[in-house]
């Protein structure tokens, strides 16, 4: 086969990346190696930065959103000092939130991207790229049928995530900045109505609880344990028992209980490759920086680094403008990092360290004096809410 442009994966990122494309009439593929049942039932990230939405927006995407999506705009922190909101919609930029689950906003994507009459292959692993340093890059594939196939493009985007073939596919030499954050994080889904109309960051010394909405039924919660807790470990009881004790319902109220219905384990880690070009080949998305959820940014950057690298590959493309593509890898990258900053920055606010020893209490010390100043100070919570929105 031939195309133009080989997107690998079917998440955010490809599928953005493929709408505009194709929309633009550049030939393109997207191969994908889960079944579509898959890919519309991910339950994973849910606020999407207004940039995002304007992104969306822009390429006619955001039906959906606009439609189901509920605007949000305040957080609450709960710790030892009591709490505070931060009604982050009138501060800094003045921007908000979206929650719109990111399964639906695949699910849009998708069925946009079909409608438009983009080619999209599901069952189809991309097992290795080649040649990206010539010309004529290739991606050897296994077929839904098991068999081995081979796809000829000019340029090759890698939106398959952490652990997709573009990653794997990359020359020596390139950077890996790594870092484990040393927190893991209990992800849940419940079948019940959120319990704050607030973002709920709960900081407690049995550690971070986490409360989010995602709609009127469904409401994400995260709990701190230990490094190498299985999902299955805790029950629901003492799920519920933890995120109140955390969450000290016992002051601000109780939550709305309901059925953990998805559970995943998320250890606190962020990964970015440099430089996000290698010739013929880009890296997008979770594939060009993994980040800690602990700011939500993941799929915001997505989307942003999918509308970048479609604008580049247009002007290519179309007018033999190379400029964008050259300037991918860094403008990407200046993104990339300010969200890390800013998700290491959460980490520190959320998290502290258990011991009595004195390096801990100096720590803890740190972070209850960083959400004083942040209970406190206006310029802080500009700051705070010009990251926290934006991407
Ligand atoms: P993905 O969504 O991972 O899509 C990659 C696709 O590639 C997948 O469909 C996969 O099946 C496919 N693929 C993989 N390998 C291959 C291969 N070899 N060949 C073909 N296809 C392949 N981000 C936020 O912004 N806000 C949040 O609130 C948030 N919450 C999160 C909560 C959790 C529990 C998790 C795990 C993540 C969260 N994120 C959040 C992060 C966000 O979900 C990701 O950053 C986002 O999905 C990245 O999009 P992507 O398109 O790069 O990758």
């Amino acid at each position: 086969h031939a195309t133009d442009v080989v997107v690998l994966g079917a998440g955010p990122a490809g599928l953005v990346l493929g709408n505009i494309l194709v929309d633009r009439g550049i030939d393109c593929v997207v191969l994908e190696r889960a079944e579509r049942t898959q890919v519309q039932t991910r339950a994973r990230a849910g606020f999407l930065a207004a940039n995002t939405v304007r992104i969306l927006e822009q390429h006619g995407l955001a039906e959906g959103l606009r439609r189901r999506g509920q605007i949000h705009g305040t957080c609450e922190f709960r710790t030892e000092d009591g709490r505070f909101r931060l009604d982050y919609s009138g501060l800094g930029q003045r921007e908000q939130h979206t929650v719109y689950p990111q399964q639906e906003l695949v699910t849009d994507l998708l069925t946009r991207f079909l409608e438009r009459g983009g080619q999209l292959r599901f069952g189809t692993e991309a097992v290795a790229v080649r040649d990206a340093d010539s010309e004529r890059p290739e991606v050897a594939v296994r077929e839904a049928d098991g068999r081995p196939g081979l796809w000829r493009a000019r340029y090759v985007a890698g939106c398959d995530g952490r652990h997709g073939a573009a990653r794997r596919s990359l020359p020596a030499g390139t950077v890996r900045h790594h870092r484990d954050h040393g927190v893991t994080w209990l992800g849940l889904l419940a079948e019940a109505p959120p319990s704050l109309d607030a973002v709920g960051y709960a900081v407690h010394e049995h550690g971070f609880a986490g409360h989010m909405a995602r709609t009127s039924e469904v409401t994400r919660y995260y709990l701190q344990c230990e490094r190498g807790t299985p999902a299955d470990a805790w029950s629901e009881e003492r799920i519920w028992d933890e995120l109140e004790l955390r969450m000290r319902a016992r002051e601000y109220g109780p939550l709305r209980r309901g059925r953990v219905v998805q559970r995943s384990v998320v250890d606190l880690e962020s990964d970015v490759l440099e430089p996000l070009r290698h010739g013929a080949l880009f890296l997008v998305g979770d594939a060009a920086g993994l980040i800690s959820p602990s700011a939500a940014k993941g799929a915001n950057l997505a989307v942003l680094e999918a509308a970048v690298l479609a604008d580049a590959l247009t002007d290519d493309l179309t007018a033999k403008n190379p400029e964008g593509l050259d300037a991918y890898s860094a403008r990407c990258l200046t993104h990339i990092w300010r969200a890390q900053e800013f998700s290491h920055w959460m980490i520190g606010l959320l998290h502290g360290p258990s011991g009595a020893d004195g390096e801990s209490l100096f720590h803890n010390s740190l972070r209850r004096s960083r959400l004083s100043s942040l209970r406190t100070s206006r310029n802080h919570q500009d700051w705070f809410a010009e990251h926290y929105v934006g991407v």
